[in-house]
């Protein structure tokens, strides 16, 4: 528990520059998460960290943090892995287990990427599925990917609907990497990030092409919410490790922006004292004093569903609800709007693993 409230940062997770298979550069997504009001973004290019050596990263003047990281990718060019945290990439590594020990002994932090990619209706975008279930320590799984979403839906008379307006038709996260993820949380924390996969492509049809995501409707789909000390955030030497341990720990939630702007918005646990859990990791010095309860505040109406070890519990259609916990668990909180998913926090473990 504890009883320093913490700053809400929102940012986009998971782009692509040109310095590997995205259409933009880095200027121009700078420029456009600045304009999109954004906090922070997470630059990942396949297999290269060039981002990071041309001096990117960091602070930009528009008061945007960029923090690069790369993706890393085996020989069949599955089992993608979103590392950050590192100063130099594991490349040359094409066994699963081998790059995630080698992020991790680095220091740095690694999140499965879109896993449950299953598309077959594309013969130039494969699917590119994590397959390697077997393989332990990493910290977290993309468990909402905004392109790769897009792309599985990309059917039949659906495509024109989600050519025209691609954020407001995203599914919701699949619900077999969601029952994984949950199954998961219940032996260890597993954090959750949302991610775009950023690209800004030209599609090509015939003679006609058109770029159907350009950065600036990138930037208004999924994002991630994160909670960061006050006194960590904005500072040369300590945004980079807020953000890091954020992530990590999975301090917040996800939202997809164009159902609503979710920040400001407030998933927390409380005890009787008062004390104020955020979604996440649990601290060291966190406590289990029953009764608890899990307040819920979003910026607008949805319906509200609070889910324990994988299963709903209770849910409310309104603005606010509170949920009074009384037994041990991993609590989580989803909210929905007319038009699907809105908002997956992280999970509130409550007792000692496994759960
Ligand atoms: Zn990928
Ligand atoms: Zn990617």
């Amino acid at each position: 528990m504890t009883t320093e409230t913490l700053k809400e940062i929102s940012g986009c997770v998971h782009l692509h520059t040109t310095f590997s298979d995205g259409d933009c550069d880095y200027a121009k997504i700078i420029d456009a998460a600045g304009a999109a009001g954004l906090d922070y973004i997470c630059v990942t290019d396949h297999n290269t960290l060039a981002g990071r050596e041309a001096g990117f990263g960091g602070l930009r003047d528009n008061g945007v943090f960029v923090l690069i990281g790369y993706e890393h990718n085996d020989e069949n060019n599955h089992n993608h892995y979103l590392a950050f945290g590192v100063d130099k990439t594991a490349c040359g590594l094409t066994d699963p287990r081998e790059y995630v020990d080698a992020i991790k002994r680095m220091g740095g932090i690694g999140f499965l990427a879109h896993p449950a990619e299953k598309r077959d209706h594309i013969a130039s975008l494969p699917p590119y599925p994590w397959t390697r279930w077997d393989v332990e320590g990493f910290d977290g799984i993309e468990v909402w990917n905004q392109i790769s979403d897009w792309m599985e839906r990309l059917r039949g008379w659906q495509s024109l609907t989600r050519l025209l307006s691609p954020n407001k038709k995203l599914g919701d996260a699949p619900p077999e990497l969601m029952e994984r993820w949950d199954t998961l949380n219940r032996k260890r924390f597993v954090s959750a990030i949302g991610g775009v996969d950023a690209h800004s492509r030209r599609f090509k049809w015939g003679p006609f092409s058109c770029v159907v995501f350009p950065i600036d409707v990138e930037l208004r789909g999924v994002r991630m919410h994160l909670f960061v000390k006050e006194s960590e955030w904005g500072n040369a030497s300590g945004t980079a490790d807020a953000l890091l341990s954020a992530m990590r720990d999975g301090r917040g939630f996800i939202s997809n922006f164009s159902r609503g702007d979710a920040k400001g918005s407030k998933i927390i646990m409380t005890d009787k004292t008062g004390a104020v859990r955020y979604p996440g990791r649990r601290e060291p010095n966190d406590s289990t004093h029953f009764p608890m309860k899990i307040r819920v505040e979003l910026t607008d109406k949805a319906k509200i569903v609070l889910i324990r070890n994988g299963q709903r519990m209770q849910s409310a259609t309104a603005a606010s609800a509170e949920w009074e916990i009384n037994e041990n668990g991993v609590y989580r909180v989803e909210a929905y709007r007319v038009s699907g998913a809105w908002i997956y926090s992280n999970p509130f473990p409550v007792g000692e693993y496994p759960l």
